[in-house]
């Protein structure tokens, strides 16, 4: 998922500033998952933004803003909300921002669109409701089928290929002493799989043309570019 955190009420109220009727639109998805921009914390934010003098206009929360299948049945028969409203305010990931942007050009609008949340990152959850952490890059070029399932590039402070770098102590990492040392959880990991022979290997050099952004993927054909 796309992690997100709440961005400081004086910083959305500076946004909106210059407008009165406001259009608040959630996320179901990613954003529901953070406690960010579900259907609860948009309808606490109207309550908020209406104690400061906003009038909102409406309030939505498709299942997932960032795509178009799913936020355009919702927005679309909103049209002419949206076109009462002064600006509209995404609680949603950068994406679900743009996306809401671009839906209300195609119905002709030009509307200011805010964001109300900061956008961390492609995160996973590893202790639901709590705590989700950076498992994965999106470099392109996935290499955890040598590497036991523990990714170097994510996880290893240098985004070494091939480590351990030789720092680490007691199992830590030089760069971070509260952080495992990735490589060797992976060396553990493969040791316990009975694969430590694919340590031997030496690992080519990532082709990190493959992370240039941004990437289109052409989802019928399988294909980046
Ligand atoms: S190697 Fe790491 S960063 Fe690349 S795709 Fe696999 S998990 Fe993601
Ligand atoms: S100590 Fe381990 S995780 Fe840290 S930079 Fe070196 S190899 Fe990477």
């Amino acid at each position: 998922m796309i992690g997100t955190t709440k961005k400081p009420l004086e910083e959305v109220l500076a946004a909106l500033a210059p407008h009165r009727k406001v259009a608040l639109v959630g996320c179901d998805g990613c954003a529901k998952i953070c406690q960010t921009g579900g259907v609860d914390e948009v309808a606490q934010l109207a309550q908020t933004l209406e104690a400061h003098g906003k009038e909102i206009v409406f309030q939505a929360t498709p299942e997932r803003t960032c795509n178009v299948a799913k936020s355009d049945p919702v927005l679309q028969p909103l049209k002419e909300k949206i076109e009462e409203a002064d600006a509209l305010l995404v609680l949603g990931c950068g994406g679900a921002v743009q996306i809401t942007r671009h839906l209300t050009e195609t119905y002709g609008l030009t509307k200011p669109v805010k964001v109300g949340l900061n956008s961390v990152g492609h995160l996973d959850t590893v202790v639901p409701g709590a705590v989700a952490t950076e498992e994965c890059s999106d470099c392109g070029d996935c290499v955890l089928n040598d590497t036991g399932g523990i990714c170097p590039v994510t996880r290893c402070a240098k985004s070494l290929l091939n480590g351990p770098c030789g720092g680490a102590e007691a199992g830590k990492c030089e760069v971070d002493h509260s952080r495992d040392c990735a490589w060797i959880l992976i060396y553990e990991r493969l040791k316990a799989l009975g694969e430590s022979d694919r340590l031997k290997r030496f690992m080519e050099p990532k082709d990190y043309s493959r992370m240039a952004k941004p990437r289109t993927l052409y989802i019928k054909e399988g294909r980046v570019a």
